[in-house]
């Protein structure tokens, strides 16, 4: 993957990461999972300000009026979100002031439990969206190396002069952060801002190491439901999470969430999660090559005097066997499902014949594949239909041999 870096701030302006959709054209889809939202609306607010920040010169007065703030649910994910468009500056953290004595102790406890019970192998912490680096200093003092990236050059300058190390930008897929990739990360009431809140944590997941551990905090929808809290719905919340619509967003951006709950703010949510790790197929490619070789081997090996070997089972998997293993000396495939019989398999073109072939032409050997149902077909050949040639199981990725007869006995 490619990605591409955020611009520098010598050369940046600020609108050079407001270069992304306004949304206003996909006004009726979910921001989250893409789904229709619903018809009807939660909640219409006729007077809404056109933002929190919105704050107005004597000059701009005579543009400005009220906006109607529309809110629907996704019936797909359950999100709740605002189908306005987005603020001017929605990538912007705009916070009026840094943390009281109270706050900033509080905040230390959360960051200590982040570090402490989520290690991550590093100490290199980015924080999205992180206006003037008040938590970065926390991060900092509590052992951490931080890292902020903001949209907003006036808070990204202001922080530098605070001696913080920050960039200036946002994240999306695909957009590399200058000095990434990062063991950590934090982002604190942001992403209910974010026009696709799902592309900006898969953009920082792409940002972060294998092991790295994350705490993402938004407000609470709970809470405004429990206050029946109408007039909380603002121009610049565009996404309102509960713990059940967060963790699917967590998720949906390749997050395991590792604990997610209100205990830390009564207003807000908080989740720590960890980059999901994919499946591990290392060597699946060796151990699928040793089947053909094993399964190649035991037909090869026990086609004899021109009589050739059968296969029993017309599974799916024996069939993408047969086809890698591509022996001249399978005679037939045996299955005991009538709808296969009187047919040829895929790619291999083997006719597919009822258990009763085996006493009409007796092959040289029987290799059963046919999963759990293994032994009782061996059970059945030995037993039922008396059958004294070689009998070879396929367990797991390896042929075994059944005690019983050389080839040519029967
Ligand atoms: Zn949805």
């Amino acid at each position: 993957m490619t990605l591409r870096v955020t611009g520098d701030i010598t050369s940046a302006e600020d609108r050079a990461v407001h270069d992304e959709g306004s949304g206003s054209s996909d006004d009726l889809r979910c921001r989250l999972c893409g789904g229709a939202l619903q018809a009807e609306t939660l909640l219409t607010i006729e007077r809404a300000p056109q933002g929190a920040q919105a704050f107005l010169t004597s000059e701009q007065l005579s543009a400005d009026g009220p906006i109607t703030l529309d809110i629907r649910q996704c019936p797909d994910c359950g999100l709740v979100q605002a189908c306005s468009p987005p603020v001017p500056n929605w990538q912007h953290v705009i916070r009026s002031r840094g943390y009281s004595p109270a706050m900033s102790e509080l905040r230390r406890r959360q960051v200590r439990h982040f570090l402490e019970n989520y290690p991550s192998g590093g100490r290199r912490v980015i924080e999205a969206g992180c206006g003037r680096g008040d938590l970065l200093e926390i991060l900092r003092d509590c052992g951490a190396t931080p890292f902020g990236l903001e949209a907003s050059l006036a808070a990204v300058l202001a922080g530098r002069e605070r001696g913080l190390s920050i960039e200036h930008g946002y994240p999306a897929s695909g957009r590399a952060i200058h000095g990434g990739p990062f063991d950590a990360f934090v982002t604190s009431n942001v992403i209910e801002h974010a026009v696709d809140p799902r592309d900006f944590l898969r953009g920082l997941r792409q940002n972060l190491r294998s092991q790295a551990v994350g705490m993402v905090e938004v407000p609470s929808f709970e809470r405004m439901l429990e206050q029946r809290r109408s007039f909380d719905f603002i121009a610049d919340h565009l996404s309102y999470f509960t713990v059940d619509t967060l963790r699917l967003a967590l998720e949906m951006a390749g997050f395991e969430v590792l604990e997610v709950s209100r205990e830390w703010w009564v207003d807000d949510i908080v989740a720590f999660v960890r980059v999901r790790p994919l499946a591990d197929w290392v060597g699946a490619q060796q151990e699928l090559d040793a089947a053909v070789a094993d399964i190649r081997e035991f037909i090869d090996g026990h086609a004899r005097d021109g009589r050739s070997v059968a296969v029993w089972g017309a599974s799916h998997q024996a069939l993408t066997l047969l086809a890698l293993a591509q022996c001249e000396h399978v005679a037939y495939v045996i299955d005991s499902a009538p709808f296969k019989q009187g047919f040829f398999t895929p790619a291999t073109h083997l006719p597919v014949v009822a258990p009763a072939h085996v006493a009409l032409d007796p092959p040289a050997a029987i290799l059963v594949m046919a999963a759990g149902y293994s032994d009782e077909v061996v059970h059945s050949l030995r037993d039922g239909m008396r059958y004294r040639g070689v009998i070879g199981v396929l367990r797991g990725n390896r042929v075994e041999l059944v005690d019983g007869l050389e080839a040519g006995a029967t």
